[in-house]
């Protein structure tokens, strides 16, 4: 294990940061802007760690570069003790197989043109891990693990519904066994009577395969359940992280207790006050000054749009990054 990395982490990310380029006229100079600006969290094994945020906070851009998929431009990962910041191509490569995906869409991710079955035994065929019968059984069997059944194998994506089609992707996911897959809102495009399928399907095979999972969504009641810690971002930043009923319990940043107050109240004889956010989120290509909530934020002060607030452990394992954190 490497020693920058505590005993229980798996995964360790040090400054991620993603930065696009801006698209300007040809004369101009090349800007860019911080997708995902300086991430910096560990996840334990075995555990689920949530990170929410509104749409376009960059946590799908978190994602693929924790997968590999994406090449940082700033930072550093450790995961299961390699720092795959200096692996050979071929390590990479070897490592991936531990670091799998699954995607918010399940209609855009799965090919239409090919059958469940090699959707399914594509990852095998190409670490080259099984062919022939054994190929077959490994896919069947994978099939049976996420819920579906053997006469599902000679069908095509469109053929399934939403929920179905996600099983199909996790059965994707699950075929190199990995240790730690990203499941960047893999309910949210789903009714929402399948959703708590999904969900504890799941949760069984996190059980079931020893897996860690890192669970994007872009609301908190959709993390509360799964979790075991929860990050909150804002603006390619974490702004909060703490252990899921502390986070409830005793939230610190302004901007989580905005999220917590849109949570939909079911009962209708509930009255609550909302927190309503202001405005919109700013341009990411021209962030606000000092703290960036402090645009939207209902108790900001003259230094938040001056000074950034550094992310600060306030109580064990709570961290918050606000001038003011709620008492
Ligand atoms: P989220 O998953 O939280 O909705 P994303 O990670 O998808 O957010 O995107 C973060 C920001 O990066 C958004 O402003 C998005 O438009 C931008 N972005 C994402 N992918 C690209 C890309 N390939 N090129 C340029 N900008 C991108
Ligand atoms: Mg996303």
């Amino acid at each position: 294990m490497n020693p920058e990395q505590s005993s229980q982490a798996i995964l360790k990310v040090v400054n991620l940061q993603k930065h696009y380029p801006i698209k300007k006229g040809a004369f101009t100079k090349k800007s860019y802007f911080r997708a995902v600006d300086g991430l910096d969290f560990e996840v334990n094994k075995g555990e689920t760690f949530g990170v929410v945020g509104e749409s376009g906070c960059g946590k799908s851009t978190m994602g693929l570069m924790i997968t590999q998929l994406l090449e940082q431009t700033e930072g550093d990962i450790w995961f299961d003790g390699n720092h795959l910041n200096q692996l050979s191509e071929r390590k990479k490569r070897e490592l991936r197989r531990d670091l799998q995906i699954v995607f918010q869409d399940p209609f855009s991710s799965l090919n239409p043109r090919m059958k469940v079955f090699d959707i399914v035994a594509e990852p095998l065929r190409v670490h080259g891990i099984a062919k022939g019968e054994k190929l077959r059984e490994e896919v069947m069997n994978l099939l049976k693990v996420v819920g579906l059944g053997e006469h599902h194998a000679d069908r095509h994506p469109h053929e399934f519904s939403g929920g179905q089609r996600q099983r199909i992707g996790i059965a994707r996911a699950l075929a190199l066994k990995p240790k730690l897959i990203v499941c960047d809102e893999p309910v949210s495009a789903l009714d929402v009577s399948v959703q708590a399928q999904i969900l504890n399907l799941l949760k069984e095979l996190q059980k079931q395969f020893n897996l860690t999972y890192i669970f994007i969504a872009h609301g908190l009641p959709s993390v509360k359940h799964i979790s075991d810690r929860i990050a909150v971002m804002y603006m390619g930043k974490i702004v909060e992280l703490a252990d899921k009923n502390e986070l409830f319990n005793n939230v610190k940043h302004p901007y989580t207790e905005a999220l917590l107050s849109a949570i939909p109240v079911l009962d209708p004889f509930e009255k609550k006050d909302r927190i309503v956010l202001q405005g919109e989120i700013p341009n990411p290509a021209t962030p606000p000054s000092g703290c960036t909530f402090h645009t939207r934020c209902p108790y900001a002060r003259e230094i938040c749009r001056t000074e950034q607030p550094a992310l600060m452990e306030h109580t064990d394992g709570h961290f918050a990054a606000c001038h003011f954190p709620l008492a």
